[in-house]
């Protein structure tokens, strides 16, 4: 195995778990993190989460499971290519969406929305609580008990609000510093990744189409290049030769950028990764083709009718369900009522962001519904 580069994160400058353990015996701390977080039920229930398309929608599209084995795959090859800790790339691209509530985008503003006068929901944060609280696996902590390294990862976004009650690891939010270079590999990886499964699963399910492409540089290109060289190539074939291009492209060039980031700015330590700017980067160049991407499919995939109409039916599953628990807590499953109105708040956002998709669309109709509904 390559030797690991001095400003990648290790077993020996790594800040350990919150609640100390023997060191493992046959693996490293961080395959011990990513094991850990593979085992955990929030982890299985991310197959019947929804990225854009709801669960049921169809087989062929992502789910946030696979959306996060794709996470996991860039980021690796990312992390192994610049010497970095593909360990910890990897339980971080596992983790990163475990606390994501069912329905994707619109579920989480839906959450938000009826949290707001109990400190809000993000689902950044709600992974961080899932793997420091929710999970009952353990017989010695509550949670996963994980590296720093990897809980930091985890937590991409923080308002300063929460920064501040979160310690160790809110403190680079209030002292504007940077996470691990893994960290930043698996944030990036993220994007990667749903920006090219979309356009995937946006043609897949017609609500785009191909000729739309010819305006967004970074598509257009590739399929240009790929219709000119396999010109009787069936049309399926000629999007997943597309996509796996693209995804080869933006990962070079990250991979050429950062290595020059990191060169440029005399990087040699840990320390020096969390005070300097980002060195995970694009190009100039690619930032702008990847945002013209992410662009388009905001306007025409995101906020297509038919997505909105399945978005406002999920905020309404959502929101409704909030409110019943909310009126009568002894609706809820008994783990989850408590008398006191903020830590009944707080318990009911647990209990919704945890169901997966289906889950709640049962949920509610078990409640609404009239008609026999199997428990
Ligand atoms: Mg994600």
């Amino acid at each position: 195995m390559t030797e690991l580069a001095p400003y990648a994160v290790s077993e020996h400058n790594s800040r350990g778990r919150k609640i100390a353990e023997d060191a493992p015996n046959s693996r490293s701390e961080f395959q011990r993190d990513r094991d850990r977080i593979i085992h955990s039920g929030a982890f299985r229930r991310l197959e019947y989460k929804t990225q854009v398309f709801v669960n049921h929608e169809g087989d062929l599209f992502r789910t946030r499971l696979t959306h996060s084995i794709e996470v996991a795959q860039i980021a690796r090859s990312i992390a192994r290519r610049l010497r970095l800790n593909e360990d910890l790339a990897e339980a971080i691209s596992l983790a990163h969406d475990l606390g994501h509530t069912p329905f994707g985008h619109a579920g989480q503003e839906a959450l938000n929305a009826c949290m707001k006068a109990y400190g809000g929901f993000e689902h950044n944060l709600q992974s961080l609580r899932v793997v420091d609280l929710l999970e009952e696996r353990y017989a010695a902590f509550d949670g996963l008990n994980l590296c720093f390294e990897t809980r930091e990862g985890i937590l991409k976004h923080c308002s300063a609000g929460n920064a501040a009650q979160l310690g160790d690891l809110g403190e680079r939010f209030l002292q504007n510093r940077r996470p691990s270079l893994e960290a930043q590999i698996a944030n990036l990886a993220d994007e990667i990744a749903y920006n090219n499964h979309d356009v995937d699963d946006g043609l897949r399910s017609g609500l785009i189409t191909l000729d739309q492409f010819s305006s967004v540089q970074l598509v257009a290109t590739h399929l240009h290049e790929v219709r000119h060289a396999y010109p009787d190539l069936q049309e399926r074939r000629v999007v997943h030769e597309t996509v796996r291009r693209m995804i080869n492209t933006l990962v070079t060039d990250l991979i050429q950028q950062s290595e020059r980031n990191i060169s440029a700015q005399g990087i040699a330590t840990i320390e020096d990764v969390r005070n300097a700017p980002a060195m995970i980067a694009y190009s100039t160049g690619m930032d702008e083709l990847q945002r013209e991407l992410k662009n388009f499919l905001r306007t025409h995939l995101y906020r297509h009718y038919r997505v909105l109409r399945m978005s406002a039916k999920a905020q309404r599953v959502i929101s409704d369900l909030f409110g019943v628990f909310m009126a009568d807590s002894r609706l809820l499953p008994p783990q989850f009522q408590s008398p006191a109105e903020h830590d009944r708040a707080r318990a009911i956002a647990d209990y919704i962001a945890g169901m997966t998709d289906r889950y709640a669309i049962r949920e509610h109709r078990r409640i609404f519904a009239m008609e026999e509904v199997p428990i």
